[in-house]
């Protein structure tokens, strides 16, 4: 196995890990149940509408509902 299949599997499986751990806590895994992302507010994205904090994945409920039924869209 390769470098680069380790690294693949690694982060394959700090992704698995996330949603458990937000599964198990029903919130979404992209915003960790926030509803947006706060680490993308800088000064390019304030400009922006409200829309653009808020997650796409849930919708900005930061239910883990929410975001299973974006991930059975895709
Ligand atoms: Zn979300």
């Amino acid at each position: 196995m390769g470098l680069f299949n380790a690294l693949a599997e690694w982060r394959e499986a700090s992704r698995e890990k996330k949603i458990v751990r937000n599964r198990e806590r029903g919130t979404c895994p992209a915003c960790t149940g926030q509803g947006y992302y706060p680490l993308a507010v800088n000064e390019y994205m304030a400009f922006e509408s409200a829309d653009a904090y808020t997650c796409q994945q849930c919708s900005g409920s930061g239910l883990y509902a929410d975001w299973e039924r974006y991930q059975n869209q895709l």
